[in-house]
């Protein structure tokens, strides 16, 4: 027997599996709401003008590949800490933050998740019930036992808000729980204000550690917006973890840009957990990749980039919003005895329909529109060509 004679096929990636089938249809009307990208109103993933601006400064300077610092690049983590700390931050200005770029949001989950493992080996992990597929995934594989916390209700198709508060009261002081700052992936309900000010009180009482993941800053309510619940958790006081990714706000999904921040309680605890958390990253990786985090960092960094950033992010935003929209608009024409007004209420790209995995089946066979059996389809894959083509196919399947 080989070395590879009893290893299994490991199951294939679902979301993945949907873009492959939507690959291999041959109807030309076939419309993809299953991926996890923003789609223009052409259909096409954008290129950001000031993404453009920012590779053409940077290919002027041609400048040689050395190696990053471990850490990342120094201007790229300063702007990172601003974006989602705010620049006028406490943890900023007394050095309790320290942040490490990383292979997009998944690799900053990632050195976070063995970071943890290393200082905190006993903790329980509880993420979002349901949450984005990797997380079950990212913090097992480094070795914790991980449980879900109540969040979604299908019945208010919203947050089951007591279930989790509940379910935070009971956690055993030192857990790690994994809270989605804004644009909730997949199901877009988010917590209001008030409801994170509960969350927050129950987690610094119990002790408890948050690991914020912020995956869609600007997608929601706005930049600012966004980041105001990391900064309401970085004012609480005790430690944070928040990693954040680029792949969406600048449509730089190859590039894998991303960052975990952490927050500690001094400048010298700080110095001595960005010390340990360069080890991870050392025997990861040795040091992450020089193009993306240079295009972010000469973007947030020069005020005319800075500013067309800030308005393409407006025009995602804003054009998801508008599909939201429309979706709910047509669907009280198509389909009068429900009620979709919910998608308007829900943030990011994402929205829980509310179809079933039966309905999902029948959006697929008959009208080849692919949605995730769960419901959840990608709002910012649909546009003003085929929106209508979606809303018919949805009232005929429910
Ligand atoms: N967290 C959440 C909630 C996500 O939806 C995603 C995927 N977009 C990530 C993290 C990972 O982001 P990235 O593609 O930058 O690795």
């Amino acid at each position: 027997a080989s070395l590879f004679s009893a290893i299994e096929m490991a199951p294939r990636d679902p979301i993945l599996g949907i873009t492959e089938a939507y690959n291999a249809d041959k109807n030309p009307n076939k419309v993809n709401l299953g991926v996890g990208v923003y789609y223009d109103d052409n259909g096409k993933v954008p290129l950001l003008e000031c993404v453009k601006k920012a590779e053409a400064q940077l290919m002027e300077k041609a400048a040689p590949r050395t190696y990053l610092p471990i850490e990342g690049l120094a201007a790229y983590d300063k702007a990172v800490q601003e974006l989602v700390f705010g620049a006028d931050s406490p943890v900023i200005q007394e050095k309790r933050a320290v942040t490490a770029q990383a292979i997009g949001g998944t690799g900053a989950l990632k050195l976070g998740a063995d970071f943890l493992k290393r200082f905190s080996p006993n903790a329980q992990v509880f993420i979002s019930d349901p949450s984005w597929e990797n997380h079950r995934a990212l913090f097992e594989s480094a070795g914790f036992n991980v449980n879900n916390y109540p969040y979604y209700d299908a019945s208010t198709r919203g947050v089951n808000f007591s279930g989790m508060l509940n379910a935070l009261k009971e956690m055993p002081a030192g857990s790690i729980v994994v809270l989605h700052a804004c644009c909730h992936n997949p199901t877009g309900a988010d917590l209001t204000e008030a409801q994170w000010t509960d969350v927050i009180q129950v987690v610094t009482q119990r002790g408890l550690v948050p690991f914020l993941d912020m995956a869609y800053q600007g997608f929601g309510d706005g930049i600012d917006e966004d980041g105001k619940v990391v900064r309401r958790f970085a004012a609480a006081g005790g430690p944070l973890f928040v990693s954040n990714s680029f792949s969406k706000s600048f449509s730089l999904y190859g590039e894998r840009v991303g960052a975990l921040s952490i927050v500690a309680a001094s400048a010298e605890e700080a110095a001595r957990v960005l010390s340990q958390l360069k080890r991870v990253v050392r025997t990861n990786y040795s040091n992450p990749p020089t193009h993306g985090g240079q295009v972010v960092a000469i973007t947030l960094s020069t005020p005319e980039l800075r500013k067309l950033w800030e308005d393409e992010l407006a025009g995602m935003r804003v054009r998801i919003r508008e599909m939201r929209q429309a979706m709910v608009q047509k669907l009280k024409e198509k389909a009068p005895g429900h009620n979709f007004d919910f998608v308007i209420q829900q943030r990011g790209m994402f929205s829980y329909s509310g179809l079933t995995k039966e309905q999902v089946g029948r959006l697929r066979d008959e009208f080849s529109i692919y949605a995730v059996d769960t419901g959840r389809i990608c709002v910012a894959a649909l546009n003003s060509r085929n929106i209508d083509a979606v809303v018919d196919a949805i009232a005929k399947v429910l």
